[in-house]
């Protein structure tokens, strides 16, 4: 039953998880007799909050900003900020819900929430970004704490704007805690959490093809966006030694054949925060192709022949025509940094196909998990190295991957991920609940 209108992306993460539940509550009546997704599909809280800021112009500036605190079975609850114009209360909640489950999937004690504003961050200058920041913060801090939830980034919120809401938050609550994550190094961030989503999404392909016998050594891989997941979705496969060949933005895409060149790409896009057509200024072999030449209807990312794919941008970038061209052109592996990156048609086409396929909220877990650790870090007041921080993500990422696999095995369809994903991480939330209670 449709019960919250006009919500189109959170119903369609909703019934993606309804569906695959089905041969659990058959197997087990008592999470249907107790409505676990019932409740579920309901936050616990939702907070709307006017965001009034003042622009370099003098102007006064109104966004909307978001905060959903889904579910605190678990523990506190934890999931990104996303600051985009796009964002509107059905993106919120897909977003949350699906937190929900991949928090679960990582074994952490984690709830699941999100957050975010329509602000555009795009083109507008340092200063209003940190005056932006701060109006956000002078709302959120209020319904959030290092116990109670623990905001990150996510789309269009790094490492700059979480040292903006940080520097609010830590003045209005009067407290020095771990209450955001995603900090910077200098002042309480965990070292590899900017790697992590990235590294961890890689790590999840070799899971699933290591258990295949294949490997990605050598192969030609696509990976679309050019955001921190992506970034460091590159870099990982490099240090696997596959070919990563292409990259993209909301404007267009790169085709680099010669693989392409990370230190160019992060001094773009770290640094200078410039478009993607700079990058072709700089290596003469690679080619740009803006979205208005990509074939109707499609992402030109996913025409480009290669052995695994990468969604790393945002929701529903891959639908059923990529899908099936990815196929054909012999695909045969596909890890979701970005959340539900493939439409659900693309998600069924996949497990259709038995390719080695890992939905987003098991294969992107990654970076929710380094969060969690920067916060364990945060509350015993140490810090560990870099090769500590990765050694305990790859390994999490082996526990989701054996999570994941034994579920899906368990229930008669061992290369079916999405059902695995959902069923283990539902399962995990909802035997909690039911015994902490109808509340
Ligand atoms: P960033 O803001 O760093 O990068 C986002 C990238 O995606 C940019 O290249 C951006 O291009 C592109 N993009 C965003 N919106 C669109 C759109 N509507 N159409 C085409 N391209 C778009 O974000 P992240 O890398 O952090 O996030 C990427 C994805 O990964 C999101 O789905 C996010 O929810 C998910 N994720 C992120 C985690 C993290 O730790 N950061 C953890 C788990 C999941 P442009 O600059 O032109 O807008």
């Amino acid at each position: 039953k449709r019960t919250s209108p006009g919500q189109d992306e959170f119903h369609q993460a909703a019934e993606e998880v309804l569906h695959s539940l089905e041969p659990l509550f058959e197997k087990y009546p008592k999470y249907k007799d107790n409505k676990v997704l019932e409740r579920l599909v309901e936050p616990e809280r939702q907070i709307m909050f006017r965001v009034t800021w003042v622009d370099d112009k003098g102007e006064i500036q109104i966004n909307k900003g978001y905060r959903i605190q889904f579910s605190s079975t678990l523990g506190p609850y934890k999931g990104g900020l996303r600051f985009h114009p796009t964002v509107n209360t059905g993106i919120i909640k897909f977003l949350g819900f699906e937190q929900i489950f991949k928090n679960a999937l990582t074994g952490l004690q984690i709830g699941g929430g999100k957050g975010g504003s329509d602000f555009d961050p795009k083109g507008k200058s340092d200063n209003e970004i940190m005056a932006f920041c701060q109006a956000f913060m002078t709302e959120l801090h209020r319904h959030i704490g290092s116990t109670t939830d623990v905001p990150a980034g996510d789309i269009g919120v790094g490492g700059r704007e979480i040292g903006y809401m940080f520097g609010m938050y830590k003045k209005l609550a009067n407290v020095y805690d771990g209450t955001l994550t995603g900090k910077s190094l200098k002042w309480g961030g965990s070292l590899a959490r900017t790697e992590a989503t990235g590294y961890g999404c890689v790590y999840f392909a070799k899971n699933m093809l290591d258990a295949r016998g294949e490997t990605l050594k050598g192969k030609r891989c696509v990976v679309s966006g050019s955001g921190n997941v992506a970034i460091y979705t590159i870099e990982k496969l490099y240090h696997l030694g596959a070919l990563p060949i292409t990259c993209s933005d909301s404007k267009g895409m790169i085709l680099d054949e010669e693989g392409i060149d990370l230190d160019l790409l992060k001094e773009l896009k770290e640094n200078q925060r410039a478009r993607l057509t700079e990058y072709v200024k700089y290596r003469k072999n690679a080619k740009y192709i803006p979205v208005e030449d990509y074939p109707k209807g499609r992402n030109a990312v996913w025409s480009v022949p290669c052995y695994a794919a990468f969604p790393s941008a945002t929701q529903n970038e891959l639908n059923l025509e990529d899908a099936k061209e990815l196929i054909k052109n012999g695909c045969k592996c596909v890890s979701e940094g970005a959340n539900m990156p493939s439409t659900n048609e693309a998600v069924e086409y996949f497990v259709a196909e038995k390719i080695a396929y890992g939905p987003g909220k098991a294969a992107n877990a990654g970076g929710v998990a380094t969060s969690q650790l920067e916060m364990a870090q945060n509350a015993a007041m140490i810090s560990w190295t870099f090769e500590e921080v990765d050694a305990k993500l790859e390994q999490i990422m082996y526990g989701i991957f054996q999570r994941v696999s034994k579920t899906a095995e368990e229930f008669g369809e061992p290369t079916n991920f999405v059902l695995g994903a959902n069923i283990a991480g539902f399962r995990r939330v909802a035997d909690a609940m039911i015994e902490q209670g109808i509340i």
